[in-house]
């Protein structure tokens, strides 16, 4: 019963923060939707300003109906006993042993699979729509769904079949081992994401010689930095929003730019957000998120060796484990639909070590590259993608990944 309430007790917290952050956020920016703050005046105009704000408000009420949905399915897999059900069904079905647990964890993804995709729809097709950023036909959306699952299931059960094994058979430790595997399959993943399975999904072909690839080049060699190729990918197919990331590790870094983002801003710009990219490898901010991932799925892996092992772990959330000792699968499947509960309170955290490595980048960009060229870049990113202006404070500093816009460029003018 203890932690029946414990859950509940972190479930309606997490669940009404959410509900609270996005109430503030809509207020926020509804409140600041009617003028254009006055930094941005000369180069925003009040339709564009408020279209990010309807923009804004259109995807956080979106949210708020999934916060709501999401919680329903959790209390019904959990205390309302689906879980159980699912579990007792599928012994019925395939007796105990490896294949009823991942038939378990699989039919778990299905249905909250299922349960999304009129979000997914409804985000795409209407919301992304109505403000002119989808370019993605239906026939793309239910290929890019069989793409996921089919990749999911080829890479998801042999590495589950893998952890469910170690469960059952490796000892007390079986979680050490498992983190490990775990460990060096993301480590592989870093190396074969981009050259095996994003092209799956989108076309790269290499940047093109010019003037922007000249400069391109120059950036590069300013900064030290060796990789495998410029390439360009056709992120048009899918949304008009752009962007310029890095893929993978050592040796294998590429850099890519979305096609949108080179036609909406000029070579100084695109060398800029680069250089910013850049200066997220060169902080080591990278290296860093991927250290700090290893470590706390180590204390996840941890917590569930030692949880897994308490009758009431599984009684208290609505399931009975099974008596063959065969609950690797049920573990697995409690803890991943109710760890997210707790560990959402550490949000702000990673969002305040995020908006660190932003400022530290930006400073390396302003450096190497042009502060000014970074901030036309980023004004015009802001209203192409229409991102507000005016967000609230507590709710950035609870979930935002970047500094609002008017600090960052702020930061940024010291440097010109
Ligand atoms: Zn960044």
């Amino acid at each position: 019963m203890t932690f029946t309430i414990v859950f509940l007790i972190a479930f309606i917290a997490s669940f009404g923060l959410r509900h609270w952050l996005s109430q503030r956020q809509i207020r926020f920016v509804a409140r600041h939707r009617d003028s254009v703050p006055a930094e941005f005046a000369e180069k925003v105009t009040l339709a564009e300003h408020q279209k990010a704000a309807d923009y804004t408000i259109a995807k956080l009420r979106l949210g708020i109906l999934e916060n709501g949905v999401s919680a329903i399915i959790l209390i019904g897999f959990t205390l309302l006993g689906g879980l159980e059900i699912l579990n007792i069904a599928l012994l019925q079905l395939l007796g105990d042993g490896i294949p009823q647990q991942i038939a378990l964890l699989a039919s778990i993804v299905i249905i909250s699979g299922i349960i999304d995709i009129p979000f997914s729809w409804y985000k795409q097709f209407h919301l992304e729509e109505r403000f002119g950023f989808n370019r993605m036909t239906k026939k793309l959306f239910f290929s890019d769904m069989f793409k996921g699952i089919g990749i999911g299931g080829a890479i998801g059960i042999p590495l589950l079949w893998i952890i469910l094994s170690l469960m059952a058979k490796a000892g007390d430790l079986w979680w050490l081992w498992a983190w490990g595997v775990l460990t060096a399959f993301s480590l592989l993943m870093q190396w074969i994401f981009p050259t095996l399975i994003a092209p799956l999904f989108n076309k790269f072909v290499a940047l093109d010689d010019g003037p922007l690839k000249t400069q391109i080049e120059a950036l590069l060699k300013r900064c030290d930095f060796a990789s495998q190729g410029l390439f360009v990918m056709d992120g048009s197919k899918r949304s008009a929003h752009g962007n310029a990331f890095f893929a993978g590790m050592g040796k294998a870094k590429r850099i890519v730019f979305f096609d949108t983002l080179i036609e909406k801003l000029n070579p100084g710009e695109v060398e800029a957000v680069l250089a910013h990219e850049l200066g997220h490898f060169k902080c080591k901010h990278i290296r860093k998120r991927l250290f700090v991932s290893f470590l706390l799925s180590f204390a996840m892996f941890a917590l569930l060796g030692w949880i897994s092992t308490k009758v009431w772990f599984y009684t208290d959330l609505g399931v009975m484990p099974n008596l063959n000792g065969y609950n690797g699968g049920l573990a697995l499947a409690l803890f991943m639909l109710v760890s997210p509960v707790f560990s959402f309170f550490l949000t702000p955290l990673g969002s305040l070590a995020s908006r660190k490595h932003e400022y530290e980048a930006d400073g390396f960009a302003a450096e190497k590259s042009s502060a000014k060229d970074l901030i036309s870049a980023l004004v015009k990113l802001y209203q192409d993608n229409a991102s507000t202006l005016t967000p609230d404070p507590i709710y950035t500093a609870f979930y935002s990944s970047h500094p609002p816009a008017p600090l960052r460029i702020a930061n940024l003018q010291r440097f010109k």
